[in-house]
């Protein structure tokens, strides 16, 4: 065990015990590129309560649905969607991801943002690479939000996930122009028009062909259409959407 470990050890992020670096069995790394690791993030105990999304899945959004037999989940029926298809990783709406997604978000809580990012790797590793994405641009928050926290949560999991999966993290590539009222109390079509207008293009997004979209949460996809169309329009075809939770409406 490293010197830093045993001084500092790591947390568990849900129940904060102290976490031992051995947790992962080789055979559940197997499928991992290389240099994702075998290192352990959260105790064995929490990590059975996480809940991860099950399927099957709408084939648009990620979302989980019902039955089998729908392609579509019920966001997803009658509304454009621009971006090719999106993941998640944990059901928003269970105790333990609505947590860590607010401790992410809000606590300061940097190292949780390091739980998120292996396992979007560990389960998407070879996703992002089939579907050829050239990097990975995080949602931004509106400069003075980001002033007050610090950080942006979802530019935080980005930068991590592009170190696992050796990926260019682009935070320039969209900007927000605008502040929002909170997305909470809107319905969907008032989402959608509180969000037209608050992205756009960065200068660097017409170098891009092919994105992965990163954000923490999913509810509507408003958020996912906006963001994509601004990319689009600066030129990329292609969006790929990916967030550490799914949340109802
Ligand atoms: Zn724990
Ligand atoms: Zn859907």
């Amino acid at each position: 065990m490293d010197v830093l470990n045993i001084l500092f050890p790591r947390r568990c992020p849900i129940c904060k015990c102290v976490v031992r670096p051995d947790f992962l069995a080789a055979g559940e790394t197997n499928h991992l590129p290389q240099g994702i690791g075998m290192e352990k993030l959260i105790c064995p105990h929490c990590y059975n309560q996480v809940p991860f999304l099950k399927g099957p899945f709408c084939v648009k959004c990620g979302k989980p649905i019902d039955s089998e037999q729908d392609e579509f989940c019920h966001d997803c029926e009658g509304r454009k969607r621009d971006f090719i298809r999106g993941v998640s990783l944990m059901d928003y709406s269970k105790h333990y991801a609505d947590r860590l997604m607010w401790d992410v978000k809000y606590n300061n809580k940097k190292e949780y943002a390091d739980f998120l990012a292996l396992e979007l790797a560990r389960r998407y590793a070879r996703s992002i690479e089939n579907w050829g994405c050239q990097v990975i641009v995080p949602v931004p928050v509106h400069a003075s939000r980001r002033r007050k926290r610090g950080y942006n949560q979802a530019e935080l999991i980005a930068d991590r996930l592009g170190c696992l999966l050796d990926m260019k993290v682009d935070a320039g590539a969209l900007i927000r122009t605008r502040k929002t009222a909170p997305q909470k109390t809107l319905d969907a079509a008032g989402r959608l028009e509180n969000l037209k207008s608050a992205f756009a293009a960065g200068k660097t997004a017409s170098n891009y062909d092919n994105v992965l979209l990163l954000d923490d949460i999913y509810t509507t996809g408003a958020t996912m259409q906006v963001c994509t169309k601004a990319l689009m329009g600066a030129g990329v075809r292609k969006v790929y959407v990916m967030t550490c939770a799914i949340g109802y409406n």
